[in-house]
């Protein structure tokens, strides 16, 4: 799972998981794993939400009984940050999606 949260190949630990942004590779550029055989569907969004909801709804919930901040406060620092840690948290969750099913033995 490390591995392919690292974008390197959960087989060999050489060869690269993506092409692209999200695209798993069709073979291991170095150790030809079937890669693309690999079909992590809605797992990784899932698991991404799940985690990011629990890095940041309780700082959230704190800081409004704590502070109180104005409405437009979550519009322009909530709903961003969110956006923002969603995005760079889904591809290492999708590498380590596909580290743990190879590991798992979950081929399409
Ligand atoms: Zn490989």
């Amino acid at each position: 799972m490390w591995r392919g949260a690292l974008n390197r190949c959960p087989i060999c630990g050489e060869g690269k998981v993506f092409k692209g942004f999200l695209r798993v590779v069709d073979r291991c550029e170095v150790c030809q794993a079937p890669l693309g055989r690999l079909r992590a569907d809605d797992a990784p969004p899932y698991f991404t939400i799940f985690l990011v909801g629990h890095l940041l709804v309780p700082p959230i919930f704190w800081l409004e009984r704590a502070q109180e901040p104005p409405f437009w406060f979550y519009l322009l620092v909530g709903l961003p940050l969110f956006a923002i840690l969603t995005t760079l948290l889904l591809r290492p969750v999708k590498g380590a999606t596909v580290g743990l099913m190879v590991r798992l033995g979950l081929e399409g």
